[in-house]
């Protein structure tokens, strides 16, 4: 029996988890976290008896107690980031599936590595910003991150067995998004609707946007560098429209291998949940009678600035990832609100790196002082 511990159990893979979940008895659940959806916590304490949930506010936690109140066995509701810490270190869990959004995840990440827990890694933020810390702490407590971004359980998969083989290359794949093919000009008129209408894949908001910014592309650029050990010039993205390459390791021989599958992120948190075992999955399968065609190309970097923003912030290092993504994660915000326009995402990005002076090898301290700085920057020049 394995035990899971997951934040964020009520958005997109959070709710894929429980399915996996749901689906093999020899998993089980022990903690959960969200936001403010209590009415699907509910549900999710009814269906799984988890012994502690976490909600973000007080006041919500108060409700969902008050919910639940004719549970059993009871489950215990907490609250804050203390709650967050709770559910990420819980003696009982083997696994911490990390699909909270967002820099929040940095601490209660670094708390369960700390506690010798297993990490199946979605939230790819954390790694972004925090990757010099927590891949070294993650050594040291001789804990496996696991990714669940299906890129880097792709490279994952692809790497596996290969033991020292030197990798040449990264070929990260991305399916360039809804915008994918438009000018800057285009993209002055595109609307959140439109945005928010990912071609291949159904995702929580914040990274749907990220998606079409293919700021998301640039996270997991860098998110690969930490996972994989590898230099950023090592790492190549390639558009694979279909999504059906899920991303490829070219060795020292030019041998290239690639992980293919239907868009389904129920295997790559399986993978990482049964890792290093392979158990059945039902869904699609891959028909290689009826696919017509694999296309390939070039990312558009000077109209995607996401990717740019991100290569730059990645050789630069430091605390400029964290500049990248913070000013991202509020922009993101801004334009989920319908605040700002689509092209002020890059511009808030762009501003907040040129204006920011670079911390070495931050510590978690600095890494949370310098997401402020960015808020108060953006705060100040964009006045809404
Ligand atoms: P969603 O927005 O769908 O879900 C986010 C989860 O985090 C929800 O459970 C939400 O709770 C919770 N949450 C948000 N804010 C807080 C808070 N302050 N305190 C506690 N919990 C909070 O996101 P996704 O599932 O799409 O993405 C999660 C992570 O996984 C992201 O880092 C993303 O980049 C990564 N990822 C996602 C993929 C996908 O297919 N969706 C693919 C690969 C990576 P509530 O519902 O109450 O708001």
């Amino acid at each position: 029996m394995k035990n899971v511990a997951i934040l964020g159990s009520t958005g997109s893979i959070g709710t894929q988890t429980l399915d996996v979940i749901r689906h093999n008895d020899d998993l089980n659940l022990v903690a959960i976290s969200a936001g403010s959806n209590i009415a699907l916590l509910e549900e999710q304490i009814r269906e799984f008896h988890p012994q502690l949930v976490a909600v973000w506010s007080e006041g919500k936690a108060h409700e969902l107690r008050d919910a639940i109140s004719d549970v059993t066995p009871t489950c215990k509701v907490v609250s804050g980031m203390d709650g967050l810490l709770q559910v990420a270190t819980i003696e009982s869990s083997d696994i911490l599936v990390t699909a909270i959004v967002g820099m929040i995840g940095i601490q209660p990440t670094i708390a369960a590595i700390k506690a010798g827990k297993d990490i199946g890694l979605a939230n790819k933020e954390t790694l972004v910003t925090a990757g010099h810390i927590i891949m070294p702490l993650a050594k040291e407590n001789n804990v496996s991150i696991l990714p669940v971004d299906s890129e880097h359980s792709a490279i994952f998969q692809c790497l596996n067995g290969e033991c020292d083989n030197k990798i040449s290359k990264i070929l990260l794949t991305a399916s360039g998004g809804p915008f994918r093919g438009m000018s800057r000009k285009d993209l002055e008129l595109v609307t959140l609707e439109m945005a928010l209408k990912h071609p291949n894949w159904a995702m929580g908001k914040k990274i749907t946007i990220d998606s079409a910014t293919m700021v998301n592309k640039g996270l997991e650029v860098i998110e690969a560098k930490w996972l994989f050990d590898v230099n950023a010039s090592d790492i190549e993205v390639v558009v694979q429209p279909q999504s059906i390459i899920h991303s490829m390791v070219e060795f020292e021989d030019g041998a290239v291998m690639a992980q293919l599958g239907t868009p389904d992120m129920r295997l790559p948190i399986q993978f990482a949940l049964y890792y290093p075992k392979r158990v059945s999955l039902d869904g699609k399968r891959l028909d290689f009678s009826t696919l017509r065609e694999i296309t390939f190309q070039k990312p558009d970097m000077d109209t995607f600035l996401g990717l740019k923003y991100a290569y730059q912030a990645l050789e630069i290092g430091g605390s400029m990832p964290t500049v990248m993504n913070a000013a991202n994660e509020l922009a993101v915000a801004k334009f989920l609100n319908k605040k700002v326009r689509f092209l002020e995402i890059y511009d808030m990005i762009g501003f907040c790196m040129e204006q920011h002076k670079v911390i070495e090898n931050p510590t978690v301290e600095e890494i949370l002082e310098t997401e402020q700085w960015v808020y108060e920057t953006i705060e100040s020049r964009w006045i809404s």
